[in-house]
């Protein structure tokens, strides 16, 4: 399946000059978004994961299905002050500003295999913050999965100790 048919490409986005890839004509096409899913699950089977987490809000929405498809947990990285309970925390750059991420400390078992999941790799700042987090509490990032990558920004070379799938290039 060409996924790409279903990714609308917004100009000037959220500001002059971006072309946003707006994934929500994708998600809202059943069939589009069952095949990216699977992709993804196949991959997670290979790298035997244990858990699944991604940065919110775009993360959960690649990650989630994905969890409950293969029977396993999933744990989200928030923004500061949107989890309830202690947290580790880690400050990132992205690509439109600057921000704190966080996870529940309790959320990950040290040595379970984790597969990390985003909607897109721009600049990998978000993700490189995500791994920090992981492997504080003692995860294993068994893969990295995206529908996106934007090539031009050059986010792996960030990733380049860790297995990354994407399921479409720009
Ligand atoms: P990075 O941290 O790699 O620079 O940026 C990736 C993050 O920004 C992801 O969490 C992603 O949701 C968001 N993002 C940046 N640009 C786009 C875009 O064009 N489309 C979508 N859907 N998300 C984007």
């Amino acid at each position: 399946m060409d996924l790409k048919q279903y990714v609308t490409i917004v100009e000037d986005w959220p500001k002059p000059g971006i072309k946003f890839k707006d994934i929500t004509t994708l998600m809202d096409n059943g069939e589009a978004y069952k095949y990216a899913t699977d992709q993804i699950v196949t991959y997670a089977k290979e790298k035997q994961v244990d858990l699944v987490v991604g940065p919110e809000a775009r993360g959960f929405i690649i990650g989630c299905p994905v969890a409950y498809s293969l029977g396993v947990g999933f744990a989200p990285v928030r923004k500061e002050g949107k989890l309830p309970r202690e947290t580790v925390k880690v400050d990132y750059g992205l690509e439109y500003g600057k921000d704190i991420l966080t996870i529940h400390k309790d959320a990950i078992k040290p040595g379970q295999r984790v597969l990390i999941t985003d909607d897109l790799l721009a600049t990998g700042g978000t993700i490189e913050a995500t791994i920090k987090l992981v492997e504080e509490l003692g995860g294993v990032v068994a893969g990295i999965a995206f529908l996106i990558e934007l090539t031009y920004l050059d986010g792996r070379d960030k990733l380049d100790k860790y297995d990354v799938l994407t399921l479409m290039e720009y």
